[in-house]
């Protein structure tokens, strides 16, 4: 390529729309006033001004990527289309996390800032009584942030997914919610659209939003915890897929496995040596009773162990991290994500971050991986955190 002095305008209004487009893909609010994307758009294309931020919206507003609105005050407001943008900005957002032991609500302001939360016990399998529970939480979440009743977008995290086919939930371990119409019974109960998803992908969507994955378009999300979820987060979008699985990974069989690793440990799926009854806790501490008979230690006391010198909790943790390396790589051969996070339990084990990308190269079909391996960066608030970001209904 020949030296080219200066770049011609079209080509740097190309670039400068390319880069609005990223921003808008991973800013938490997927929306932001022309003088605040300017002011971000000065760091990453070189000499831009605010009237050549407007001109570049004005083009993305013909092609109907992005819709302008007028704040209190004047301000102009420029939101994408898609994804986010049916919350209008100011929303207040709630999230809340249903799982099988405990329910948390979280409410964000639009721009991320956390301004309630709140952990409540689930009512043990009785589903009018986590109907109302939900209700309760949202309507004291709106009084105390100040909103009107009825205003606030709602998302809900859950282990499960809603069939596509019939709208009901499958697959939760809250068992009462099985087979129940859960979003039309809490839109019922909420007076308003909701969204609900699958716990891993909330996590990933959170990362993926102003979390360890912000500044990436395509991530993939793992939980390592007693169980092993994931889910894939396009420009700032939940993958939920034709049959809503987008990114289940932990029952697929761990990859490129040696004859000892065959046929694998029976999983509660019906198969055998799927991914989760290799990388989960319990997973870990079965590999480990199984190679040392008699050391029953739970995965976290194996990796203390493993940090102090103990060489059998070592070997453990080296099959570990060996068999994370394969079964990723599986992942970045389909996906090729620019960012793999690790959420659970087990994502809190710091030599993964050094160690995994070392040795998922060998499966990776590329002379190079630049694929990054990054931990959480909202702890255990990242599922609710997610819920609060999916996009209304
Ligand atoms: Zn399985």
């Amino acid at each position: 390529m020949p030296d080219e002095p200066t770049q011609p305008p079209s080509s740097q209004h190309e670039t400068l729309i390319g880069a609005i487009r990223r921003y808008l893909a991973t800013h938490p609010a997927a929306a932001d006033t022309v003088e605040g994307i300017a002011g971000w758009a000065v760091g990453a294309v070189a000499s831009v001004t605010a009237d050549e931020v407007r001109t570049a919206l004005t083009h993305m507003e013909a092609r109907g990527e992005v819709a302008k609105r007028h704040e209190l005050g004047g301000a102009e407001v420029f939101a994408r289309t898609d994804a986010l943008a049916d919350v209008p900005v100011g929303t207040l957002r709630i999230g809340i996390d249903l799982g099988g032991s405990k329910t948390e609500i979280i409410a964000l302001d639009s721009d991320g800032r956390q301004r309630l939360r709140r952990r409540e016990p689930t009512p043990r399998e009785d589903y009018d009584a986590i109907l109302a529970l939900v209700a309760t939480l949202v309507a004291d979440a709106e009084s105390e942030c100040g909103v009107a009743p009825g205003t606030a977008s709602v998302g809900i995290g859950t282990p499960g997914s809603v069939s596509r086919a019939t709208g009901l939930l499958r697959g939760s371990n809250s068992v009462c919610l099985n087979g129940m119409p859960v979003k039309r019974d809490l839109e019922a109960r909420l007076h308003r659209t909701i969204a609900i998803a699958n716990d891993a992908n909330c996590f990933v969507l959170s990362e993926a939003t102003d979390g360890a994955a912000r500044d990436a378009s395509v991530v993939f999300g793992v939980i390592l915890g007693t169980g092993v979820g994931g889910g894939v987060v396009v420009n700032g979008r939940v993958i939920e897929g034709r049959n809503g699985i987008g990114g289940e990974w932990g029952h697929n069989p761990l990859p490129w496995p040696t004859d000892d690793e065959r046929p694998g440990a029976p999983c509660f799926c019906g198969q055998h040596g799927c991914i989760e009854t290799w990388l989960s806790g319990p997973g870990l501490a079965r590999d480990h009773q199984a190679s040392f008979p008699g050391d029953a230690a739970p995965a976290h006391e194996i990796v203390v162990r493993a940090g102090q010198g103990d060489a059998a909790c070592e070997a453990t943790l080296a099959r570990y991290e060996e068999r994370l390396a394969r079964a990723l790589a599986h992942v970045i051969n389909i996906v090729d994500p620019d960012v793999v996070v690790l959420g659970g339990g087990l994502s809190n084990v710091e030599r993964w971050y050094h160690s995994v990308p070392r040795l998922w190269s060998r499966w990776v079909f590329s002379d190079r991986v630049d694929t990054r391996l990054v931990r959480h960066a909202h702890g255990d608030s990242s599922g609710v955190r997610g819920a609060a970001w999916l996009p209304s209904g």
